[in-house]
């Protein structure tokens, strides 16, 4: 059994993850500032509520649970939001994680698992998108990711610190057993503003874009389930602990889904009529973001199971509909 420090433990991929880490016999501690996760979603280990920006919090963290790895979540999402205030995302998202390398390092800690993004990608060339694609970030929040994976670059170099940077394509759906889902506030994702929308909670979902140069001319995605993406972030831990070297890789399916189809697998699977309204392009959303797959197949062993589109639906509504939120 391994200790595993999980930075944004509370939050959606944190928990999802913390829950796969304790079914296959780790001890995952959730280190969470609590600012955007919940602590009742911190059940399969302890909860060190702490902020990564801290370095003293930090260390208490480091010595009171001794950890072998890091899986690092913690940071701000919103990409809308990253445009408006750069200086909260770089402060959370880069200066937090300088800090947590920093103090790695000064405790001989040495893997580390990153929640990177395809947002590093920005408005790709083509698609399916290799990792060797140069990284050209459109937004605040992409820059902050690709500036991490630098870091953990630079940090391998200099002190031996040993990562996986895991580029996650759209994480969607809920823990197929009912007892974790997704909880943002504001939520601004797809799948769950078309199911609050079936459950009454938001008036009608907006559709961004329906001039885009895709087969039904709305903007296309590659959705992954979160429990898929749970078992990604296992399987690198695993290749960390063997001695694999540093690794950058997409997790994706390599399938694309428009708005439109994942609107109507919503309506299909609630049951319910989801009045939607077309609106302008969202600024910065490229058409299709799509994952080019072989490298976390052959460098992870990682394939996804759940992440075919209704059973991300299903799970995700499952959920939002027991809760009614
Ligand atoms: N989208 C939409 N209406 C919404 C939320 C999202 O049409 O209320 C579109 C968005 O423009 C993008 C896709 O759905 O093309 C996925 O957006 P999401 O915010 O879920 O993830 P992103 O791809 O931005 O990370």
């Amino acid at each position: 059994m391994a200790t595993i420090l999980i930075t944004g433990g509370a939050g959606y991929i944190g928990s999802h993850t913390c829950k796969l880490l304790a079914s296959v016999g780790h001890l995952p501690v959730a280190f969470d500032n609590l600012s955007n996760g919940h602590a009742d979603a911190v059940r399969w280990g302890p909860l060190q509520t702490g902020d990564i920006c801290d370095r003293r919090q930090l260390r208490a963290a480091f010595e009171a649970w001794r950890p072998e790895s890091v899986i690092h979540f913690a940071g701000l999402i919103e990409v809308g939001r990253s445009t408006a205030d750069p200086a909260t995302f770089y402060r959370a998202n880069v200066a937090g994680s300088l800090a947590l390398l920093e103090e790695m390092a000064a405790v001989g800690l040495r893997r580390i698992v990153f929640s990177s993004s395809a947002a590093v990608y920005g408005i790709p060339v083509s698609s399916p998108i290799p990792e060797e694609a140069p990284p050209a970030p459109v937004s605040p929040y992409g820059e902050t990711k690709r500036a991490v994976e630098a870091m953990l670059d630079a940090f391998a170099r200099a002190c031996g610190i040993n990562y996986a940077a895991l580029r996650y394509f759209n994480a969607a759906g809920a823990d197929p057993e009912g007892e974790l889902g997704e909880r943002h506030d504001p939520e601004t994702h797809l799948i769950p503003r078309a199911l609050r929308t079936a459950l009454g909670l938001e008036p009608e979902l907006v559709i961004f874009g329906t001039d885009y140069p895709t087969p039904d001319a709305t903007a296309v995605r590659d959705y992954v389930h979160v429990s898929d993406l749970a078992a990604a972030h296992v399987a690198a831990l695993d290749r960390l602990a063997s001695g694999g070297g540093p690794l950058t890789t997409n997790i994706g399916t390599g399938s694309g889904r428009s708005v439109q189809q994942v609107l109507e697998s919503c309506r299909r699977i609630s049951g319910c009529r989801i009045p939607a309204r077309t609106a302008p392009r969202r600024a910065g959303d490229p058409p299709e973001l799509v994952a080019a797959t072989g490298r976390a197949a052959r460098d992870l062993g990682w394939r996804p199971h759940l992440s075919d589109l209704d059973s991300i639906i299903a799970t995700a509504w499952a959920w939002h509909s027991a809760r009614g939120a």
